[in-house]
């Protein structure tokens, strides 16, 4: 028997009592109910179909309610929900860590099985923490990034976040202060210019014996500012953190799984961190599960040291129902040709959003892998810019001075035309007033 809801979606109470993200309960956005989604569509309750140009944040990579996903999650079920990880184990968790250090590059293997994003980078960061601490330097406990990031909404993560988007001045005494340089100047198809990592050489140089680690969003820095950035940046960096001692953190959640055209954004590179963090889109946008992954020298190191274990345990940790879904979901990228998905996608994205960057107030558009960007000068009107979109058949989301689009990978060409066309439509408008 499945559960009924009553007819109709009380707004009104989701307008009073429920928040979402990033929104004023005195001034609440307009919100679409939505009653089902299937493969690239999300139904609304008043019977609109819209084309899902969001994966729900990266993460729908193929599609909803995709049937090899509710099977593993409804096989799971039947055998067990959930128990807890401290003494005990089980063949989703095992399997899927068995993938990921399959998956990822040498020497991580050491996998951290965590809740969301947010508390991957928690965890990440700890771990360079008490890596330091066991090799008797405890005074390295600070993180240097690169502005323009974005690496979750809890404290430390937030603390590593672009200071100003992130509201740093609103937190400030409570958010740990970091160290920042500018954000990678050089463009992903640009020439590389070694001025690009001035200012993170700097740095380092002049506080690597504080410093516990450096973190960034290999590539591409995603709801920070949506920017693609030179893959050579990353092998400067890992060379100047080998020579000043610091620890090296990729934030693969929004990147990893193809995104970016590769499996882990850092293959543009072929540079190895000592930690990397995944998320998004491990259980193909199932359930909120996430990993840090580690080399193994890091892990040793911790293990070695006071207090002789990693500090870290959630009650949720490794969740079966989540776990299983993600090796399902991993499965279905392993059978897929993803490569060729991706870079469909990325032609098609190029080739639609290419109107765009005629228009005036249109800064830029870029696309790289299965994402395309258009950039605006100023930004965008939220509800109405929603509306309109929504109007049109899409789903879309923007922010700031945004208009984005990352769609599930099984898209089909024709659905990625009204995605296109939509977004230039809507770009027009709002450039050109006529909304
Ligand atoms: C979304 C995101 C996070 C946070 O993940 P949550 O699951 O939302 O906590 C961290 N880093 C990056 C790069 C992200 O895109």
């Amino acid at each position: 028997m499945s559960q009924s809801f009553p007819k109709g979606m009380d707004l009104d109470f989701d307008r009073h009592h429920l928040w979402h993200p990033y929104t004023s309960m005195l001034e609440p956005l307009p919100v679409y109910p939505v009653v089902g989604a299937r493969g690239v569509t999300i139904e609304l309750e008043d019977g609109r179909r819209l084309i899902d140009g969001m994966s729900s944040w990266w993460s729908a990579i193929h599609g909803y309610n995709h049937p090899v996903l509710n099977r593993a999650v409804s096989d799971q079920l039947g055998r067990m929900s959930h128990v807890m990880f401290g003494g005990l184990v089980h063949e989703p968790a095992i399997e899927l860590g068995r993938r990921l250090v399959a998956l990822l590059p040498d020497p991580l293997d050491r996998v951290f099985l965590c809740d969301s994003g947010s508390v991957s980078v928690e965890v990440a960061v700890k771990m360079a923490l008490q890596y330091w601490h066991a090799r008797g330097r405890p005074e390295k406990q600070r993180l240097l990034t690169v502005r323009s990031g974005y690496h979750g909404d809890t404290f430390m993560a937030m603390s590593v976040c672009d200071p100003v988007t992130g509201m740093h001045s609103l937190f400030s005494g409570v958010l740990p202060e970091q160290l920042f340089v500018e954000a990678p100047s050089c463009r992903f198809d640009e020439p590389w210019n070694e001025e690009a990592i001035h200012d993170m050489r700097l740095q380092l140089e002049a506080h690597a014996g504080r410093i516990a680690a450096v973190i960034v969003e290999p590539v591409v820095q995603g709801a920070g500012g949506m920017r693609f950035y030179s893959p050579r940046y990353l092998q400067r960096l890992r060379e100047l953190c080998a020579e000043h001692d610091v620890l090296l953190v990729f934030d693969e959640i929004a990147t990893g799984f193809g995104r970016t055209g590769r499996m882990f954004a850092m293959e543009h590179a072929a540079v190895v961190p000592d930690i990397v963090c995944v998320g998004k889109a491990l259980t193909g946008g199932y359930m909120s599960l996430a990993a840090t992954v580690a080399s193994g020298h890091v892990a040793d190191t911790i293990s070695g040291g006071e207090p002789g274990l990693f500090m870290h345990g959630p009650t949720f940790m490794a969740n079966p129902l989540a776990c299983a879904v993600a090796v399902a979901s991993l499965g279905l990228l392993d059978a897929f040709d993803w490569q060729s998905a991706v870079s469909r996608i990325e032609g098609k994205l190029r080739k639609g959003l290419a109107p765009c960057a005629a228009m005036p107030g249109v800064v830029d558009v870029r696309v790289l892998g299965a994402i395309g960007v258009v950039e605006l000068e100023r930004p965008v009107e939220m509800a109405s810019i929603q509306k309109r979109l929504v109007d049109k058949g899409v789903w879309v989301r923007p922010f700031g001075r945004l208009v984005y689009l990352m769609p599930p990978y099984v898209i089909m060409d024709d659905e990625l035309d009204i995605l296109t066309l939509a977004v230039c439509e809507t770009v027009r408008e709002e450039v050109t007033g006529t909304r």
